[in-house]
């Protein structure tokens, strides 16, 4: 994805205090009323590294083509009903590749449906890097890719064990991060490079007239410490998504990690969820926004590996989009 880093500064605002003594009892209600089951950060964490193990997600190669039977087994196996949607798409330089949207359904009669998402490829340039050799390595995405599929992944075995009232499609894009690179220089094909697989499929859904009431992206949601801002598309198309979200985030004691501040505006899958396929979608996505690149100093380099992921992150990610879902009626 790609920050435009707009900053209004006058719209930030401070998180309101947080009751630490009152956290655990708060849960405990939580969960009993609405009966929300744990989100466990060890499968997140294992689902990250099992993806890692195929090597970098790259369209084309073998690991890519691995890990897509990877996860269609986990959707498979987790979900009502699973597929691969495959379509052809056009990168910054005019090369055609396919790509395949990886889609696992819960409850598929339901009328009333959320749409959960997350990009599984991983970028083929590490154009961040500062040493010119490394900059055409591919990025290994522990971080950037494989946290948000990680946590969607553990979502659908909870899913599995006690549905939810509303129906789910769980949407694992493709080619999101083939946006064009830094170094490039040649003939530019498309404004539109980045997030090619949510265009396909915004385009295309796998179901024809598909639409759900709001739809949720996970990007880059792994790491340790991290925090997650107001994203300002997200706002502008969803904003009571964005409250919903961050409102079950500060019931269960983790406005420390969801802060109450306005972030850059990113253009990530939800974009194009949000313009084409005309369904309201967030993006929960780590930013650092004091940073030149609007993201963390691994984003799109070498170092975005297993040693940033933390079991913490993941679990107040999952354990807070569980809490929304299982809320839905
Ligand atoms: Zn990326």
């Amino acid at each position: 994805m790609k920050s435009k880093v707009i900053i209004l500064t006058s719209f930030l605002l401070l998180a309101c205090g947080n009751v630490q003594s009152k956290k655990d009892s708060i849960v405990l209600q939580n969960t009993e009323i609405r009966k929300v089951p744990q989100f466990e950060a060890d499968s997140a964490y294992f689902h990250i590294e099992k993806q890692l193990s195929f090597g970098p997600r790259v369209p084309q190669t073998k690991a890519h083509n691995n890990c897509s039977e990877y996860l269609l087994s986990k959707l498979s196996s987790f979900c009502d009903a699973a597929q691969i949607q495959q379509g052809m798409v056009e990168l910054y330089n005019g090369e055609v590749i396919p790509c395949k949207n990886i889609i696992g359904i819960f409850s598929p009669e339901k009328k009333s449906r959320i749409l959960l998402c997350a990009h599984w490829d991983s970028r083929p340039f590490s154009d961040q890097e500062s040493d010119v050799k490394k900059q055409k390595l591919a990025v290994s995405g522990a971080d950037d890719g494989a946290s948000g599929v990680a946590v969607l992944l553990e979502m659908a075995r909870l899913f599995s064990i006690q549905k939810p009232n509303v129906g789910v499609d769980i949407v694992l894009f493709d080619v999101e991060d083939y946006g064009k690179p830094d170094f490039y220089t040649g003939k530019v094909y498309t404004d539109h490079s980045w997030c090619l697989g949510s265009q396909y499929w915004s385009k295309n859904p796998h179901k024809i007239n598909y639409t759900a009431r709001y739809g949720i992206l996970l990007d880059m949601v792994g790491a340790n410490g991290a925090t997650f801002r107001k994203e300002q598309f997200s706002n502008y198309y969803a904003v009571n998504i964005v409250n919903k979200v961050w409102n079950e985030a500060k019931e269960l004691g983790f406005s420390s990690c969801f802060l109450d501040e306005i972030g850059g505006a990113v253009t990530d899958d939800h974009l194009y969820v949000n313009q084409l396929a005309k369904i309201p979608c967030i993006d929960i996505i780590r930013q650092e926004i004091q940073s030149e690149t609007g993201f963390a100093a691994y984003w799109h380099t070498q170092e975005d590996d297993m040693r940033n992921i933390s079991k913490e992150t993941l679990y107040k990610v999952g354990q807070t989009l569980l809490s929304v879902i299982y809320s839905e009626k």
